[in-house]
């Protein structure tokens, strides 16, 4: 398995259900402009849209080129790659709980059996089960088929297997591919490459000298336009069980034996088994929920979570979330991992910071005291970077150190194009390779977590903490980090 295979794939043809929607437009579809124009999108690969919308392929191909092309930066724009792009597509009219729909379906994938076919779900998740009942009614799944399904899976443990009973009566696990786009960021598999790929991490990456790890998905935006999925979702369903919990797992999982699929995944799984459960009080006593309340950015004032028109007005759902995690192992004992979340907080930031114990002895003087132990900070949001803090003496007469970044920065040194996530993805979806995708067990453990931690909010009437919009979230949310003496990054 090649985690950085760039060579063309096999013949296929990618079903994309949902095409007309967001995520289509915004990161399925441009990726695909990106792999034809790098090379990799063989000539008898095929993309056919399918949603309830009245288009042609010619009316179709028109909208593409009107929606989606402002996804396109216009450094990456060649006029006759996008023309080449737009042939490729095609489109069918297609309500997926109408089963004679998927009769024309057939009609285009016939005489095709040989070749790759995805279905991709780009769907709300409550129409997953009729799409895999009707292209399973239909005899469209072959042997070289696979399904791809987008989060969240399920609302909790019990509905995430229900989702996957019904997928397992029609496909095997090898031919389902659960995404957390996460996973496709070259920053995170960059992650897998330098514990792994590495002598010199591996040794200190333990808790005899790390001292805590802070994993943060902040977003300046609200729930603009997605508001009844958000309130009926939360911070906790929507990005801790998935995100937060791959990021966590990436970094504290145990060397696998090799690269393949189950090696990578038997060992996630090993994390996500140890995580201390957090139940009742515990659960409280380690948890924060936030809800956002009006405020203001540079750009000017935003509304409140429940001042939006599909929200609420005494909704209850958080919009923040922050935990202190334990995995309870021998290279992990004793380290929190703290887990943090938020919606309309001060940027678009996504960063994981691991923080190394202090010297055990001092002898030289600092300019801080010491007070910023070496760090590692993985940055995949708002640019994707690694950068490790290290002390070094200060040009001068005087023996004095302070703290300064080694910065990896990979475009100095690959000097080529970065794939969006979704393209790595595609790629690994059309060749069958698992590496970066969750196996069904994995959904389930993480699940298993996550339930007792709701279940605690309700049974203890724990309502979200208000905070401002444009800050980092409730203050709760520092006197949890502070009991351990630390503090979160918030820059
Ligand atoms: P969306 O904008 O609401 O799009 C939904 C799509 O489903 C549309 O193309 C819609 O087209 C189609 N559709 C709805 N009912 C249908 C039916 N009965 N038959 C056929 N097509 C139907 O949703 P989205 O934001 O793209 O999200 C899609 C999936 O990705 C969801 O599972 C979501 O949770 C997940 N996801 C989204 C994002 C994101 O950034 N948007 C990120 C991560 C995960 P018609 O109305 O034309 O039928």
């Amino acid at each position: 398995m090649n985690l950085i295979s760039d060579e063309a794939l096999q013949p296929f043809d990618l079903i994309l259900f949902g095409a007309t929607g967001d995520l289509s437009v915004r990161s399925l579809l441009p990726a695909f402009y990106f792999r034809l124009r790098e090379g990799s999108f063989p000539d008898d690969g095929q993309v056919i849209g399918a949603a309830r919308s009245d288009y042609t392929d010619e009316s179709f191909r028109a909208w593409v080129d009107e929606a989606v092309r402002p996804y396109i930066p216009d450094d990456q724009f060649e006029p006759e790659m996008w023309q080449r792009f737009l042939a490729r597509i095609q489109y069918l009219p297609l309500d997926v709980t109408t089963q004679d729909d998927y009769d024309e379906l057939g009609r285009r994938l016939a005489g095709r059996e040989e070749h790759a076919r995805v279905f991709y779900l780009s769907v709300a998740p409550s129409l997953f089960g009729a799409i895999t009942d009707g292209v399973h009614a239909a005899g469209l799944i072959t042997a070289n088929s696979r399904v791809a399904l987008e989060k969240p899976l399920g609302r909790d443990e019990a509905t995430a297997e229900e989702i996957n009973d019904r997928l397992a009566k029609v496909f095997e696990e090898r031919q389902i591919f659960r995404i957390d786009h996460y996973l496709g960021k070259e920053t995170v598999q960059n992650l897998l490459a330098l514990r792994f790929g590495n002598s010199f991490f591996e040794p200190l990456w333990r808790s005899e000298l790390i001292d805590d790890v802070q994993i943060t998905i902040a977003e300046d935006l609200g729930v603009d336009g997605r508001g009844a999925f958000y309130d009926q979702t939360g911070a906790l369903r929507d990005m801790v069980q998935n995100h937060l919990l791959q990021l966590l797992v990436i970094i504290a999982m145990e060397p696998p034996v090799n690269i393949s699929a189950d090696a990578v995944r038997d060992e996630k799984i090993k994390v996500l088994r140890a995580l201390k459960p957090l139940t009742g009080v515990n659960a409280i006593k380690n948890s924060v929920r936030g809800q956002y309340t009006a405020g203001a950015y540079d750009s000017g004032p935003v509304p409140g979570y429940r001042d939006n028109d599909d929200i609420p007005d005494d909704s209850t759902t958080e919009t923040f979330v922050a935990l202190r995690a334990e995995i309870g192992s021998w290279r992990w004992s004793g380290v929190p991992f703290f887990l943090r979340t938020g919606k309309r907080l001060p940027g678009k930031h996504t960063e994981i910071i691991v923080n190394f114990k202090k010297v055990p002895h001092e002898i030289f003087p600092t300019a801080d005291g010491f007070a910023t132990p070496n760090q590692l900070v993985i940055r995949l949001q708002p640019e994707e970077s690694i950068r490790m803090r290290i002390y070094v003496k200060a040009w001068g007469d005087d023996i004095q150190l302070q703290p300064v970044n080694l910065n990896l920065d990979f475009n100095d040194v690959f000097r080529k194009r970065r794939m969006i996530a979704y393209e790595r993805l595609l790629l690994d979806i059309v060749r069958g390779n698992q590496t970066l995708f969750m196996r069904r067990d994995e959904v389930a453990a993480a699940w298993h977590w996550i339930d007792p931690i709701r279940q605690a909010w309700e049974q203890y009437e724990y309502a979200p903490v208000p905070y401002e919009a444009g800050s980092w979230g409730p203050a709760d949310a520092r006197a949890l980090i502070s009991r351990d003496g630390l503090k979160w990054n918030e820059q």
